[in-house]
């Protein structure tokens, strides 16, 4: 059962900064990117600005990797930067897709980091070829930049609306010019995308927790449909044209950013706590403890113990230091993948009744693997929590998700899924009981839920025609 639209691929969830007016720039916004990393690990990459000359560098990997040498922080001289941390999608791992992109205009040097995806890029695109323009990249996010340099407008907000006003699709955007950083958020408000100050200098970032590292205040969210410009007069707010209803992304709250982020104007930790609360009260379970899967459903779990009163444990260990791994011919890879990230603990499982909080079901693998793994440690009983909806359609605005013909819940009912993951139950959150977690609960996209797209490339919004399943059926 797959839907008939088209959106252009690649998408790309990222994490974006900019800093203004600091000695240093350039080393700020690496800092951004470490506490950035979960939203992004192909590549890395800054480009900051003296005034007079631009300096740039990107490489893949994770910012440690990308930025191996630190002597290159030294390269990256001058009082204005703006980086970008790109997550992996299938088929774009190239370092001349790694971003923030650098072009020169007539009126001088634009850079753009973008976290985001465009969805009517593919007809855009066309028509720019077919006119002569020249691409470098494969990225979607390369069109901005030329429908800026086509512009009539001699400013840069007026370039920025007249490009953005031709695009579909989610961005939070930083871009940087010799002596300006400028933020920008879809219409839609998609993606996070915050300001913070630190004495005179102000900082742009996909999420808080980037600001808290680099000792700079929260001021405030840039605000869906925003253009905020900061240069050497202070801050200058435009708007785009096109004004629509938030559609912010659930999926933040459920997994992508961190817990000791603020995002969309709520703290993730609240909101995930409460994830794991309402699924206690929709799916209680007779059982011993409570586990996480770690890191990502460690707070939703704690949610979910407070609620049952059933004791939290660590029952998984996770190892953080994987990076490329080898495996033998002999073993297979998705077993080894699971098995090389997370060991269980056997003295905590053995004899016991397990409830395992997990933050959401893709393809149904990792918890396949851990399901066998916490049995093989000796559990009696192994209850499945998760704290969202079954996944059923894809994303077109930044999530990485398979087709619908992979996502599990769309092949068979939860029923049949609880018996191919071999548990002894299984319960989702419901759609109400995600929403009623975040205290405005109006205004979210939970298009990977319902198959309820706000925005296609026409312009219209769409509700496909999913069967949505009885989650618990
Ligand atoms: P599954 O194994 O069912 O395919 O995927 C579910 C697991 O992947 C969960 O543990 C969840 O935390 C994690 N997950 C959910 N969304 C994403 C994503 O967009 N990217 C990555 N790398 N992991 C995800
Ligand atoms: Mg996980």
């Amino acid at each position: 059962m797959d839907n008939h639209i088209d959106f252009d691929k690649p998408q790309c969830n990222c994490g974006i900064v900019a800093v203004y007016d600091q000695k240093d720039a350039g080393t700020y916004a690496y800092q951004a990117l470490y506490a950035l990393q979960h939203r992004g690990q192909e590549s890395s990459g800054i480009v900051s600005s003296d005034g007079n000359e631009v300096y740039r560098h990107v490489g893949m990997g994770l910012v440690n990797q990308a930025f191996s040498d630190l002597s290159i922080l030294q390269s990256l001289k001058g009082h204005l930067a703006v980086g970008h941390n790109r997550y992996s999608t299938t088929g774009s791992n190239a370092l001349h897709n790694a971003q923030p992109f650098l072009v020169d205009f007539k009126d001088g040097p634009i850079a753009l980091s973008h976290n985001g995806n465009f969805i009517n890029t593919k007809v855009v695109r066309k028509r720019l070829v077919e006119e002569g323009s020249l691409f470098q990249t494969t990225s979607d996010t390369e069109v901005i930049l030329h429908l800026m340099a086509k512009s009539k407008s001699d400013d840069i907000a007026g370039k920025i609306k007249d490009a953005l006003g031709q695009l579909k699709g989610s961005y939070s955007l930083a871009l940087l010019t010799k002596n300006q950083i400028i933020g920008v958020r879809d219409p839609r408000g998609w993606r996070p995308l915050c300001l913070g100050q630190r004495g005179d200098a102000y900082f742009i970032v996909s999420e808080t927790c980037a600001l808290d590292l680099m000792g700079a205040k929260y001021i405030r969210e840039i605000e869906p449909g925003e253009i905020l410009v900061v240069d050497e007069n202070g801050l200058h707010q435009h708007w785009l044209d096109e004004r629509a209803e938030r559609a912010a992304c659930i999926f933040e709250h459920v997994y992508f950013s961190r817990p000791d982020s603020k995002i969309f104007n709520e703290n993730v930790d609240r909101a995930r706590r409460k994830l794991g609360k309402n699924l206690a009260i929709e799916h209680p379970a007779d059982a011993d403890i409570v586990i996480s899967v770690p890191d990502s459903s460690n707070t939703a779990a704690l949610g979910y113990a407070s609620v049952s009163g059933i004791k939290f444990e660590i029952g998984l260990i996770r190892n953080h230091y994987i990076g490329r791994t080898f495996i033998h011919p002999d073993q297979s890879a998705r077993d080894f993948s699971v098995r090389v990230k997370f060991n269980p603990v056997e003295g905590v499982l053995r004899n016991r009744r397990v409830v395992v909080v997990e933050d959401s079901v893709v393809r149904g693998t990792t918890l396949k693997h851990l399901a066998k793994m916490i049995r093989e440690a000796g559990a009696k009983e192994v209850h499945i929590r998760v704290s969202s909806p079954p996944i059923i359609a894809p994303c077109y605005y930044g999530m990485d998700f398979p087709t619908s013909d992979e996502l599990i819940a769309n092949k068979m009912s939860q029923k049949e899924v609880a018996a191919f993951l071999g548990v002894d139950s299984l319960g989702h959150l419901s759609l109400d009981g995600m929403i009623n977690a975040v205290s405005d609960d109006r205004g979210f996209c939970t298009a990977c839920f319902t198959g309820n797209y706000p925005l296609t490339p026409d312009g219209g919004t769409q509700k496909l025609q999913y069967e949505v399943r009885n989650p618990n059926g």
